[in-house]
């Protein structure tokens, strides 16, 4: 690996993106790269991007351990005032980091500007106020004067999926740095660029050189080499089961507590009594960025009574859908990210054909020269197909019905994901029984993606292991102590 002089930058519509690493507050460049082109035209490549390696790894995992000395013996205020400096440059550029991560990841642009990059900003702001109100806990037991001491743990590791990167990546640094760790981010290889970005503010934030680290490259080279590295304290992940088991792996070889925020494959259950109309309009909406969403409610679980006419307006919702350049106001569905996924999501519909799955709409690509996919509805055969139990992470929903709240139950809770549900129903009553019975991190009722961010999020089952959120990751990210002085021995 070599520090370049000049470092290596693109011009993307006019925005100048650096794609070198960011390591130890300075600009570091691999002589190998990896390239990155748009899902909005494949043949438009939009950089080369440093390709970090095992040395990259230890480099940073260096860099961090020197910037953690200095960074988590500031207090938290100092370390908020610095975060809320990030924040700050964040809603300064969001039409910048929008247009460049809607090029990378073909994200809608108007939800992107609106919604998604702001949010970033709020996971620094939000981190700051939690860690400067934190109290340690203190009373008095057994003779002793006991204080719960949250300590810093050391350099962290955060490695991300390709899908709304910025607002993910930025949702898992803040809690580490609030925490008072230092931050090794991977983001995904598919869509770095927007990342990129975010490390040209860190100097000038104030962060001291090395606290807040980004490195590019391979899950498998890169990835796994920081995972392994004994001198990293913690490692959250987010991105699919797969990964995860390596991750943990990883994470047991040094004794290091890891989290894993994986996939999901949400219920949305509409009942007889519920807004049919706003069901249905909201179950359409789950195709949107192409499904490519963790939390999307893609099986669709129907009273049974009032299948026909959720499917009629569900249809009608669905018609209305405009696939295009996610840059267009007008346009609802963008392309899938990668040639590869598409070949997936479209390999997961072949075979549900294959498995007599009924296809009720879409089943194919939009057009032969684009990465879009129809939005797809499946009746599947039964319980048991694989378009009912794993994770497809396209544009393609199932739908089955149920007679009674005990089947929605049993039908919610009968794949080994549970990240999160959907209810719709009118009944008070109702909402709570089925929304404390669905076995899932998240149950939303008559609503969507709301979040409050001191929440607990995380999933159940093979959706993940351990909770983001709130004081959760703050926790997570700490080493506990509790220091006991005997009462009436110091003065
Ligand atoms: P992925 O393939 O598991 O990759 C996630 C990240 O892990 C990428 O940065 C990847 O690098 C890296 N990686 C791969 N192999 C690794 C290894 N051996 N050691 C260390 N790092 C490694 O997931 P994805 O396809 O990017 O993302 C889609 C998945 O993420 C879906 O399952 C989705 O549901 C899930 N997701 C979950 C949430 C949540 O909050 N629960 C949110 C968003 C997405 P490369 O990019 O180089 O492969
Ligand atoms: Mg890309």
């Amino acid at each position: 690996m070599n520090k370049t002089v000049q470092d290596r930058h693109v011009e993307i519509e006019g925005i100048p993106v650096r794609t070198d690493h960011f390591i130890g507050g300075e600009r570091i460049a691999s002589p190998t790269t990896f390239e990155v082109r748009s899902p909005l035209d494949w043949s438009w490549k939009l950089a080369d991007v440093s390709r970090g390696d095992a040395s990259t790894a230890a480099r940073a995992v260096e860099a961090a351990q020197q910037g953690f000395e200095t960074w988590s013996r500031m207090s938290p205020p100092e370390r908020g005032r610095i975060m809320n400096n990030l924040a700050d440059s964040i809603d300064a550029n969001i039409e910048k980091i929008a247009t460049i991560e809607c090029l990378d990841m073909a994200m809608l642009l108007d939800s992107l500007r609106k919604r998604v990059i702001p949010r970033a900003a709020r996971n620094f702001r939000a981190y700051a106020d939690l860690a400067a109100e934190y109290q340690e806990r203190t009373w008095c037991s057994n003779g002793t004067h006991n204080t719960v001491i949250r300590m810093p743990a050391g350099p962290a590791v955060v490695i991300t999926p390709w899908n709304a990167p910025f607002m993910l990546s930025t949702w898992k640094c803040a809690p580490a740095l609030a925490a008072g760790n230092s931050v090794i981010l991977k983001p995904a290889e598919w869509s770095p660029l927007s990342l990129s970005l975010l490390a040209d503010w860190i100097n000038d934030a104030g962060f001291p050189p090395g606290t807040f680290n980004i490195v590019q490259g391979i899950g498998g080279e890169l990835g796994q080499s920081l995972t392994g590295d004994p001198r990293v304290k913690r490692i959250s992940f987010t991105g699919s089961p797969e990964t995860a088991r390596h991750i943990g792996h990883a994470a047991a070889e040094n004794i290091v507590p890891f989290t894993a925020e994986l996939g999901g494959k949400g219920a949305l259950a509409v009942f007889a009594d519920a807004d049919i109309d706003a069901a249905a309009q909201k179950a359409s909406s789950q195709f949107h960025d192409s499904g490519q969403v963790c939390l999307a409610g893609t099986r669709i679980l129907v009273e049974e009574s009032i299948r026909d006419d959720f499917l009629e307006k569900f249809t009608m919702y669905t018609g209305k859908q405009v696939q295009g350049d996610s840059r267009d106001m007008a346009t609802t569905l963008s392309p899938a990210i990668h040639p590869d996924h598409l070949e997936k999501v479209e390999a997961f519909v072949n075979s549900a054909r294959k498995n007599g799955d009924k296809i009720i709409f879409g089943g194919r690509r939009w057009k032969q020269d684009g990465l879009w996919y129809e939005p797809t509805l499946i009746e599947p055969k039964s319980n048991d197909s694989e378009v009912v139990q794993r994770e497809i992470f396209g544009p393609v929903l199932t739908v089955q019905t149920f007679v009674d709240e005990a089947e929605s139950i049993s039908l919610a809770n009968s794949t080994a994901y549970g990240l999160s549900g959907m209810v719709y129903t009118r009944d008070a009553a109702k909402a709570e029984r089925i929304g404390r019975a669905i076995r899932a991190g998240t149950v939303w009722v008559n609503t969507f993606l709301v979040r409050d961010l001191t929440a607990p999020f995380g999933g159940m089952g093979i959706s993940g292991i351990g909770r983001e959120g709130g004081h959760y990751a703050l926790e997570f990210h700490s080493d506990l102590k509790t220091l006991q002085i005997l009462e009436g021995s110091v003065a």
